[in-house]
């Protein structure tokens, strides 16, 4: 029985998923993250209004369950009560018309987006605030050189659950045709706003998406604690997002707030507003298969850009690996 020493860079649901994985499979494993928490694009952001502390989900809105082993997971963790179903309903909204998006179960985290990530997290070694800038290769396995200026103990195997071009950069050096793979993928960028009004808003929508003449793709209330607040999040369309790529954030919230107020029918100017840039958001072209595994290095790829753009499909990828290098080397 050999139990190996694995390392897993990055902390979003791909990462969490395949590290779970091989935890329940008895192995050692560290995860290490270069944000200042769990979850990466299953994340939740707080606004200090007041003496309220606002809640936004500024990344994924919510995820679905179709697969038969993430519903069963998502079934464990609706349970013990880290995760609901969405609240909102979703309208889509056109030039000329809104309608029902059609019903399908849609969940989020209980206490905020990045909830799921926490459950998942639980128990497992989780470095954050640590970025990893380097996988070095020696006889007696991998370290890895961080952002805090330490090198890692060994391990004997690391797996990369980052986004596709972040990965290539980590791969190129030590396992060219892993890199070419994931330079092979494309990740659209996403621009968020969050918009905070002093006291609930008249609109006939609680979430929708938009596919209009604006530059907004998404709008979608938030209930993280408002009180008397109405609080949004905005997603500017792929193209929009593209051309403003390197405008400020105050540019950014202003120009979506106004948008909002346009298709929102409103007068009402927001008590607060603040942007996000999401430079690597939603997977537009993917690889097509759940993982790679190169046994002779010993390095492990996963991520939403092996599948999709879904967090379902993260989960998905990162399962599938901790359960293929758990194969490879049984306990
Ligand atoms: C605006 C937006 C809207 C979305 N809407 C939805 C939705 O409604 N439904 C849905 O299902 N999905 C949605 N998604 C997609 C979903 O969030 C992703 O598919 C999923 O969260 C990806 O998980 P992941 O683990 O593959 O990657 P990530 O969540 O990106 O996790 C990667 C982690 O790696 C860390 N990292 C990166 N480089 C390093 C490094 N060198 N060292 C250490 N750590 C590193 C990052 O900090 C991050 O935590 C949306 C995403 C965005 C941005």
């Amino acid at each position: 029985m050999v139990i190996r020493r694995i390392a897993v860079v990055g902390a979003g649901i791909a990462g969490l998923a395949c590290a779970s994985r091989l935890v329940a499979s008895g192995h050692q494993v560290s995860v290490y993250d270069k944000g200042r928490g769990v979850g990466g694009r299953a994340a939740t952001r707080h606004m200090r209004v007041g003496a309220s502390d606002l809640r936004f989900d500024h990344g994924a809105q919510y995820f679905t369950a179709r697969d038969p082993d993430f519903r069963s997971l998502v079934g464990r963790l609706v349970s013990a009560g880290a995760i609901e179903i969405y609240p909102n309903t979703v309208t889509n909204i056109t030039d000329t018309e809104r309608s029902p998006l059609p019903d399908e179960p849609r969940f989020v985290g209980t206490a905020g987006m990045n909830g799921m990530a926490k459950a998942l997290a639980d128990g497992l070694d989780v470095e954050s605030s640590c970025q990893v800038m380097n996988c070095i290769r020696d006889a007696g396995g991998w370290t890895l050189a961080l952002s805090t200026g330490a090198r890692t103990g060994l391990f004997d195997n690391v797996v990369i659950a980052v986004p596709a071009e972040q990965s290539a950069e980590l791969l190129l050096p030590i396992a060219p045709s892993l890199a070419q793979e994931a330079m092979a993928a494309r990740t659209s960028p996403c621009w968020a706003a969050m918009l905070v009004f002093s006291a609930p808003i008249q609109v006939n929508f609680e979430a929708a998406r938009v596919r209009d003449s604006s530059p907004l793709a998404w709008v979608a209330q938030t209930n993280g604690n408002g009180g008397d607040y109405s609080c949004w999040v905005l997603h500017a369309t792929t193209d929009w997002s593209r051309e403003n790529i390197d405008q400020s954030a105050e540019w950014v919230a202003d120009e979506l707030g106004k948008a909002f107020l346009r298709l929102a029918g409103i007068g009402m100017q927001p008590l607060q507003m603040s942007a996000h840039r999401w430079r690597y958001a939603q997977v537009e072209v993917s690889v097509g298969t759940p993982f790679a595994w190169d046994a002779d290095l010993g390095i492990g790829v996963c991520g939403d850009w092996r599948l999709g753009p879904r967090i379902e499909l993260a989960w998905q990828s990162g399962d599938a690996l901790g359960s293929a290098i758990s194969q490879t080397n049984p306990l």
